[in-house]
This record gives structure tokens, C-alpha cells and sequence, in this order.
């Protein structure tokens, strides 16, 4: 944790602090993993003595974007939906492969993923972790995030219904095993990650529920992504699925619903009152043709939304940026309405916070803004939103380390990995008997 002094930044601050939310040729101060000090005119000499100064000139200095929901291990998967709709693609290709999966390739998949997050300016990734053959496979989930130096949250999938069922006392045994690792001030952490109603029982949704409150985690489960998993909860308990949930007395600020394309009337009244977090996933939803969440609504009603990728075999990039446009122009189209999500609230949603505060943890994005796609600006929370990619990344801090400066990973050697990467999906095709 260096100390150092961002100089004639373009910072994004709390509306509190400056009501256009950006402070231009500013100062920030990072000292101790801290943001100490953000001032639109230069701090003493005494402050920022023995800092590294940088000048910040033509780069914004933001919040770093968050990856609500992806699967890490599906950088190895990716191109494979073809035309086949959710439950078909998942049957046919992703559950063979995913099979066929060793730690080694999950190590990799993991790396390259997280590598993939970092360049698009995710500081928070929640990585729903589905390879779960043995503990073995956790763990090198777990070793890669630490690497990364991102901040990841691990939400251990399980089902224990239908077609790769665990036992339940096994799920809760192995849960408890990773959950009791958690610590307030560790960057990786684990959460509970049931994987859709359909597939969980109550008794053991309830029972690992209160196992991650417990360990100051929470639950996080796929919900309402295609009609046709309405109807199996439907069928079933005749209830929505927001609504079984609701009835087994597990909604609310600590769970996670990822998707809820197909979320009816009620149940949106029950998200908002729940105070549940929803998580969108508007490229995803459209790549697979399960339709539009109704993030007009969300917003409207004032359900907690973050926005996430979803897993590379179904996106098939993990670009937050891309996801971000994409959620602002396919709840405008949807709606015929172009004042619906305003470039300012995307960004907001996309960062989970307003902009950056003095005293907060130094997690912060620096993107270039002198760009063929972004110069000259007219209005920064239109650039970054409509204009800037991924690419535009030019460095990111977690806690004032650098985890990708100047356009260089620190933490992760993509070259070795990508030739890695190809050599390994020869054999795990050929393993999930897609090759001879
Ligand atoms: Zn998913």
C-alpha cells in the first residue's frame, strides 16, 4: 500500500460534494489503502510528502465497476450457444464439459476469467462457483481469486434436486468449511450459492440461508430467468418464484436475486419490501433469448439492483462496460422511453455507489479519456457509458495496490495462461467425448 498523490484527475465524487458528480483537475490523496483526501485544488506539501505523485491529466479517476454474477469457470466454455434456448444449451453442452472438468483447467478458467474482470474495470466480482466435483476445485477457485487481488466474493453452488444432486448434509458440511473463513477485512469471501429454485429443497435453502447470516455472508440463487422455470416452481407449489422464497422466510437484504427476467406484479412489490438485492444480467438474457428484466421497474420501485455479466458461456465476454450500456438501452428500448435510466444512474448502478468519498477504501478505476471512442468529451457520464469500453481501463487499484497499472495485470500472467488455456480445451473437449 504506496502512498500516492493523483494530480489533475477528472475524479467522480458524490453529488454531495460537487452536484455534477465529477471534481476536474483534482486531487486525490491514497495513503494506507485509503482514500485520505479529494480536493479540487492542490493539498499542502506537508500532506503529500514522500507520496508518489502522478498526473492524471485526460484519465478519470472512478469507483471500480462491480461484476455482480458470472461463472469464472466458463471462460472455457464460451461459444456454445448456438441457437439452443436456456435448459436445452445447459443439457446438451455446459453440464457434459463441466463434468469433464480438472482443478488444473478450473485454476486456469478461473485465472483467465478474473483477468477478463480486471480489464474491464471490475474491483468486486461475485464468482457463482458451479464445479464443485470435491473440495479440490473450491479451493483453486479460492487460490485464484486471492491472486487476483480483486475483491471476490465465492458463492458455492449446490442443488440437491434433480439431475447432480448433493446430499444435503454433505452441501451444509462443505459450505460451513468455507464460509467459516470468512473475515470482515479478507478480500475473498464465500457466500451460499443454491442454483435455482427448482433445484433446491426448501429444508436445505432455509438451512444454508442461516448458515451464511451466520458467517456474515448471504445467499445467492438464479431466479425467474426463463418462463419456463417459473412454470416448474408454479407447477409445483403454485407460487412465483419470489414468492415460494418469500414463503420459506428467506427474502430479504441478504439475498441475492440473480436475473428476475420473468418477475411478476407481486413479487416486485415483495423484492422492494424485502429490501432484496437484484442482480441484472441484460446480456445474458439476450444472448440465450430469455427476455428483458424489467430494470425500469426495479428502479421505479426502488428494488436494490447491481448489474452482472453472467458467465462467459452464456455473454460470452465479461465486459461490465458493454453490460452497462446494454442495460441502459434495452430498458429505454423495452419502455419506448429515453428518459429512462439517465447515463449518471447507470453508472451509479454499475458501481453500486454514487462516486468516490474521502475515507473509503482506495478501490478505484483509471480510464483514459483520450480515446477515438471518447474524445473530445462533451458530457463524462454519457462517455463512459455510451462511449468507453473496456479498453479504456487504463489502471485499477484495490485498497491503493495496484492490480493493473498502465495497462499491464500485475497479479496475473495472461500471455502463459492464454496458450495454457488452448492446450487444456483440446483435452477437456476430448474428455466430454466432443473430440476424438
Ligand atoms: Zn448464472
Amino acid at each position: 500500500m504506496e502512498k500516492l498523490y493523483l494530480i489533475h484527475a477528472t475524479i467522480a465524487v458524490e453529488p454531495a460534494m460537487e452536484p455534477s458528480g465529477w471534481l476536474k483537475e483534482a486531487f486525490l490523496l491514497i495513503e494506507g489503502g485509503v482514500i485520505e483526501e479529494i480536493s479540487p485544488s492542490p493539498l499542502s506539501p506537508q500532506r503529500v510528502d514522500g507520496a508518489e505523485v502522478l498526473d492524471l491529466s485526460s484519465r478519470a479517476v472512478t469507483p471500480v465497476w462491480i461484476n455482480g454474477h458470472t461463472h469464472l469457470s466458463q471462460t472455457f466454455l464460451r461459444g456454445l450457444v448456438g441457437d439452443r434456448p436456456l435448459l436445452r444449451w445447459l443439457r446438451e453442452a455446459i453440464w457434459p464439459l463441466q463434468q469433464a472438468f480438472s482443478p488444473e483447467v478450473l485454476e486456469v478458467a478461473a485465472l483467465l476469467g478474473l483477468a477478463e474482470n480486471i480489464r474491464s474495470g471490475a474491483g468486486l466480482v461475485v464468482d457463482h462457483q458451479k464445479i464443485t466435483h470435491d473440495v479440490s476445485f473450491t479451493e483453486k477457485v479460492y487460490k485464484a481469486a486471492q491472486q487476483s487481488g480483486l475483491r471476490v466474493w465465492i458463492a458455492r453452488a449446490w442443488s440437491d434436486r434433480g439431475s447432480g444432486a448433493e446430499n444435503p448434509k454433505a452441501v451444509m458440511e462443505e459450505l460451513e468449511r468455507w464460509l467459516s473463513n470468512n473475515k470482515a477485512n479478507q478480500r475473498v469471501k464465500f457466500a451460499n450459492g443454491p442454483l435455482a429454485p427448482w433445484r433446491c429443497s426448501a429444508e436445505t435453502l432455509q438451512a444454508t440461508h442461516q448458515l451464511a447470516l451466520q458467517y456474515g455472508a448471504f445467499t445467492h440463487i438464479h431466479v425467474s430467468e426463463t418462463q419456463e422455470e417459473v412454470k416448474l416452481t408454479w407447477d409445483e407449489y403454485r407460487k412465483h418464484p419470489v414468492e415460494w422464497l418469500e414463503s420459506l422466510g428467506i427474502l430479504g437484504e441478504h439475498i441475492q436475486i440473480v436475473h428476475g427476467v420473468w418477475v411478476q406484479e407481486p413479487e416486485l412489490q415483495l423484492l422492494a419490501e424485502r429490501k432484496a438485492l437484484v442482480v441484472h444480467c441484460p446480456v445474458s438474457n439476450a444472448v440465450l433469448g430469455s427476455g428483458i428484466a424489467p430494470l425500469g421497474d426495479f428502479i421505479e420501485r426502488g428494488i436494490r439492483v447491481r448489474l452482472g455479466t453472467d458467465g462467459p458461456a452464456s455473454n460470452d465476454v465479461q465486459d461490465c462496460f458493454e453490460t452497462m450500456k446494454f442495460a441502459l438501452c434495452l430498458a429505454r428500448a423495452a419502455n419506448c422511453k429515453p428518459s429512462l435510466i439517465p447515463p449518471r444512474l447507470a453508472l451509479e448502478v454499475a458501481w453500486g455507489k454514487p462516486g468516490l468519498r474521502r475515507g473509503e477504501a482506495a478501490d478505484l478505476a483509471i480510464l483514459r479519456l483520450d480515446t477515438v471512442w471518447t474524445a473530445p468529451v462533451h458530457d463524462l457520464d454519457s462517455a463512459l457509458v455510451l462511449s468507453a469500453r473496456a479498453s479504456n481501463v487504463e489502471s485499477l487499484l484495490i485498497e491503493g495496490d495496484w492490480v493493473l497499472r498502465d495497462g499491464k495485470i500485475l497479479t496475473i500472467d495472461e500471455e502463459t495462461l492464454i496458450k495454457e488455456g488452448s492446450a487444456l480445451l483440446k483435452w477437456l473437449r476430448q474428455k466430454a467425448g466432443l473430440e476424438d
